[in-house]
């Protein structure tokens, strides 16, 4: 087609696509509540490993959302590391499938302890629809021991916030009972 038949076709059509989401003040008064919160929290930086044990990739979808620059994760202290070696807490998603279960156990070993393990979505907490078969082990404490469940198919990126906040907590009253039983 010729150059002028496209451009008096775009003329013509117009801009079909939706007008985008406005802000809702809202939802950014709530986001700046968590994030004081993780601050408060934290008061350190905190290392997640992501590790996908069956997911259908709706979970990842969120997790890659909150890694934007409008979350600020990294600026609040919360960074996702590539071995587990070198993190905090494993952020699990999917039902564990039967190839992937050894290699989740591995994983969790592999964690230096003190350790916390978010199991992320419904099929994270529950099965989900995978359930259990010769396929799925069904929810990551199956195989693993968890600390916090995310609910949801995908929980939204403040969910996921919530959780590694309550991950956070956790590992701040370890830290005090800790303290507390080296004083006596
Ligand atoms: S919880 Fe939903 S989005 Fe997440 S892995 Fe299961 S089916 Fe996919």
């Amino acid at each position: 087609m010729a150059t002028h038949l496209i451009l008096q076709k775009i003329f013509k059509t117009g801009i079909v696509s939706e007008p985008p989401p406005q802000a809702d003040p809202a939802l950014r008064t709530r986001e700046q509540d968590l994030h004081a919160e993780i601050l408060r929290v934290f008061g350190q930086a905190v290392t997640i490993r992501h590790i996908d044990a069956g997911s259908c990739n709706g979970c990842e979808l969120e997790i890659h959302a909150i890694n934007g620059p409008h979350y600020n994760i990294e600026g609040m202290g919360v960074k996702f590391a590539a071995s587990p070696r070198h993190v905090d807490v494993l952020l699990v998603t999917g039902p564990v499938s039967r190839n992937l279960e050894v290699a989740l156990k591995r994983t969790y070993d592999a964690t230096p302890e003190p350790k916390w393990v978010i199991a992320m979505g419904d099929c994270g907490c529950t099965g989900g629809i995978f359930g259990e078969s010769y396929a799925s082990c069904g929810r990551i404490a199956n195989v693993i021991p968890v600390d916090v469940v995310v609910a949801g198919c995908p929980p939204a990126p403040l969910e996921i916030l919530r959780g590694i906040l309550t991950a956070a907590q956790e590992a701040k009253q370890a830290a005090v009972k800790a303290r507390n039983r080296d004083a006596e």
